[in-house]
């Protein structure tokens, strides 16, 4: 025995060393296994090797294979153990692959020592996926103790370590899923884990939809994109392919050949161009067995899965079955989260949320949203008469009515209680559609309504608020529409009003009644006054200011105050100012041709009429219109006029004044009353404000400022008109200060057009 392993010569000679190390493998492996039984012989021991499923080797000192069992051989493609003898790993493996073995051997018998449990992972020697094996390597030795060659035991881990491997990609589905990550990226995720599991295999998943009646694209990461987009949207029965069929059977299809299965006849043409052979599609259940897909693998061979397959699907459409699940439980939630439960509409976090898409968008593309709020009239009385279960069908059918009143882009919400939200987009710049459709929406809810055991008829008024003119995010809106919806209430039922613009938050006038002024305009509902103004020391009449009046239907005599700042809000200015500005040069002339003396009117003028560019065209037109010298009309204009558009009121008023027209500074002293105004612009008389003639002459600042201003007007030759004298102590003060003329109820009030000759003869 000494002599084994001699020379590479004699083991290719006969082999006789080679039984000599065999034989001292079975003894020394009889030795090591001390509670093996007597009697056992070494050539039962041989076949025990033989049937292990492990690899068992033995190399000599140059690490060429002396004896090897039949998993070995296997491994390397050899039918017989015998062939292998004499061959080194040089043979089999790459020469890199071979090399590390080769050193890692010679290491271990020059050292004496084991290694014991290595992980390895070896290339297929066949080809194909690499393997992995638990190795140990122990030197062996003669009985005088020198190394002679070494064993070696492997083990394969391949299905450990794949099991590890799958085991480990389930975990991280799981926590995808658990994290809540996109359902497209988990299905995907899922899908290239098996693949990684097969070889020429494609995984596709299809997702049933709500209606149960057609599959969609779930994940096809490895499909040919123009193969999935063919089937995306199939309509499931019983004879749709491997997939449209399991999801309508609700069991797994098993299609070994596409090509002549009679299931895939009308999608024969649309696979063969792709190459596929074999589609098993597998339904997704729920934990109630309700399909909410399908999870496929497709291959290039006519052939059934493998058990491993089936195993691999197994796992896939359960995994797939809790994500998707998991998905359409967020999405009830979320669901449940935004509408309302009794009548299927979006609620208020709803409105919220997608208002914040709407406005940004109508930002980005300059239009309009309008929201209405909706709430129905005496609604509480339908509640308590005739109980909540009637309040509710009463509910539930003005929300479906509504739903089916509004377009698609548009949007129905419940705020709660027996109060909705309507929110439009505007399609074209043209309001008017938009609250056409509100009225008709109105209307719609007129019809009877019919409840469990009698019908019932309900309006509601509705608040507009608009955006941008009535608010820049969803809670301005919300709560403007809210407000224009209350005053709606207060003006009766069944009516709508529109919330106005945020620069003037205090006149918020209806629609209707900006509809009546205009009509009012044009019907001769206005009427003219004419306050006297006298000269201070003789008390005669040197003219009248001219002040409208709203002649309302069942309001009466409504004063300028109430309609003038909603005229200038809506523009109806400039039809009422005209209006005025004619019908004064109508009744001058009217006066004139009566022969009483020429009368000087004053016409007030907004600032919104004055830098209109054809103010000054209109006032030429009056005159000429009534044959009426420009001097006997003065246009009365305020501080804010001037201050609107400065150069613009000056244009103006230069291109009247060489027509002979006057002009006055009105209310001067009620505000910000600035020198600069007086010297800039050509002004012909200063009307002292009302406000400061109040206090006089107790008032020591009051005294002093009338003096000031009576005093200034002077040295810039302007004639003062003092508003507003009620008392004799007034207009004695007023003679004192040498103020010329006044204007107040001490001489007359506003008069109709018929008292005024009266008034002139006394
Ligand atoms: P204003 O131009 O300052 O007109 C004088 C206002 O003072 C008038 O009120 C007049 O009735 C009132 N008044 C006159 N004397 C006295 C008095 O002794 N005591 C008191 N307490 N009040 C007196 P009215 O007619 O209600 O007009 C209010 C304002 O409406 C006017 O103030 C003017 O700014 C505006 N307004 C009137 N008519 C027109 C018009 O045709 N166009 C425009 N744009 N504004 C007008
Ligand atoms: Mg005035
Ligand atoms: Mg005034």
């Amino acid at each position: 025995m000494n002599e084994a392993f001699a020379s590479r010569r004699d083991i290719d000679a006969g082999g006789a060393e080679t039984r000599r190390i065999i034989a001292a493998t079975e003894a020394l492996l009889a030795a090591s296994a001390r509670n093996t039984p007597d009697g056992i012989e070494s050539l039962q021991l041989k076949a025990i090797i033989h049937e292990l499923p492990d690899f068992f080797y033995v190399k000599d000192r140059d690490s060429r294979f002396v004896f090897a069992n039949a998993m070995v051989a296997r491994s390397f493609g050899l039918g017989n153990d015998e062939d292998l003898a004499g061959k080194r790993d040089f043979d089999f493996f790459d020469f890199e692959t071979a090399r590390g073995y080769f050193e890692a051997e010679q290491e271990i018998m020059a050292s004496g020592e084991a290694r014991l449990d290595m992980e390895e992972n070896v290339p297929s020697p066949a080809g194909g996926r690499s393997i992995w094996r638990l190795t140990s390597k122990l030197p062996l030795r003669n009985e005088r103790g020198a190394v002679v060659g070494l064993i070696g035991i492997s083990r394969d881990l391949t299905e450990r370590k794949r099991q590890e491997d799958l085991r480990r990609g389930q975990a991280h589905l799981l926590e995808m899923i658990a994290r809540n990550e996109p359902l497209e990226t988990v299905l995907e995720a899922l899908v290239l884990l098996i693949e990684a599991e097969l070889d020429g295999i494609s995984g596709s998943i299809l997702m049933l939809d709500r209606e149960g009646r057609r599959l969609y694209h779930g994940a096809a990461p490895n499909l040919p994109g123009a193969y999935s987009r063919m089937i995306d949207g199939v309509i499931i029965g019983p004879n749709v392919g491997s997939c449209g069929t399991a999801a309508w059977t609700s069991e797994p299809v098993i299609v070994e050949d596409v090509t002549v299965d009679p299931r895939w006849e009308d999608f024969r043409g649309v696979v063969a161009q792709f190459g596929f052979r074999s589609c098993w599609s597998t339904p997704i259940l729920t934990a109630q067995n309700n399909v909410l897909g399908t999870f496929a693998l497709y291959s290039n061979q006519v052939r059934r899965p493998t058990a491993r397959e089936i195993e691999l699907v197994a796992l896939a459409t359960h995994i797939a079955g809790i994500a998707i699940e998991r998905k359409r439980g967020d999405e009830r939630i979320h669901f449940m989260a935004h509408h309302d439960d009794l009548t299927g509409l979006p609620n208020r976090a709803f409105f919220k949320e997608r208002m914040a898409k709407t406005l940004y968008h109508a930002r980005s593309s300059g239009r309009k949203v309008t929201v209405a709020y909706l709430d129905v009239d005496n609604f509480k009385d339908i509640n308590d008469g005739l109980g909540h279960a009637a309040g509710d069908d009463v509910l539930k059918e003005v929300a479906s009515r509504m739903a089916n009143g509004v377009r698609a882009s548009d949007m129905v919400v419940r705020l709660g209680g027996d109060e909705f939200l309507v929110v439009l987009v505007h399609q074209s710049s043209h309001d008017a559609g938009i609250m056409r459709r509100l009225r008709d929406l109105q209307k719609v809810l007129l019809k009877p309504i019919q409840t469990q055991n009698q019908q019932v008829s309900v309006t509601c008024s509705i608040g507009v608020a608009s955006f941008p003119s009535d608010g820049a995010t969803a809670e301005e809106l919300l709560a403007n529409a809210d407000r224009a919806m209350y005053r709606a209430k207060q003006l009766g039922r069944n009516t709508l009003q529109h919330h106005h613009g945020v620069c003037d938050a205090e006149i918020k006038l209806p629609v209707s009644e900006q509809e009546e002024l205009r009509q009012a305009i044009v019907t001769d509902q206005l009427v003219l006054h004419y306050q006297p103004q006298v000269d201070v020391m003789t008390q005669q009449v040197t003219g009248v200011e001219a002040l409208v009046r709203w002649n309302h239907p069942s309001r009466g005599l409504v004063p300028p105050n109430e309609f003038i700042p909603m005229a200038e809000e809506s523009g109806l200015i400039i039809p009422l100012g005209l209006w005025v500005l004619n019908e004064a040069c109508r009744q001058a002339r009217k006066w004139q041709d009566m022969g009483l003396q020429p009368l000087r009117v004053a016409v007030n003028v907004s600032a919104k009429q004055f830098t209109d560019p054809d103010f000054a065209r209109h006032v030429a037109e009056a005159t000429e219109r009534y044959d009426l010298a420009p001097r006997w009309i003065e246009l009365e204009l305020t501080e804010s006029v001037l201050m609107q558009d400065a150069e613009r009121a000056l244009e103006t008023m230069n291109a009247l004044r060489p027509l002979g027209v006057r002009f006055s500074i009105d209310d001067f002293g009620s505000g910000y009353s600035s020198l600069a105004s007086l010297k800039t612009f050509p002004f012909d008389r200063l009307k002292m404000d009302r406000s400061l003639i109040e206090a006089l002459p107790g008032d020591k600042t009051a005294v002093a400022i009338g003096l000031a201003v009576i005093s200034l007007a002077q040295t810039l030759k302007l004639t003062v008109v003092a508003e507003g004298v009620e008392t004799d102590a007034q207009r004695d003060f007023l003679r004192f200060a040498k103020c010329e003329e006044a204007q107040g109820y001490r001489f007359s009030r506003p008069l109709t057009a018929d008292q005024i000759p009266a008034f002139l003869q006394k």
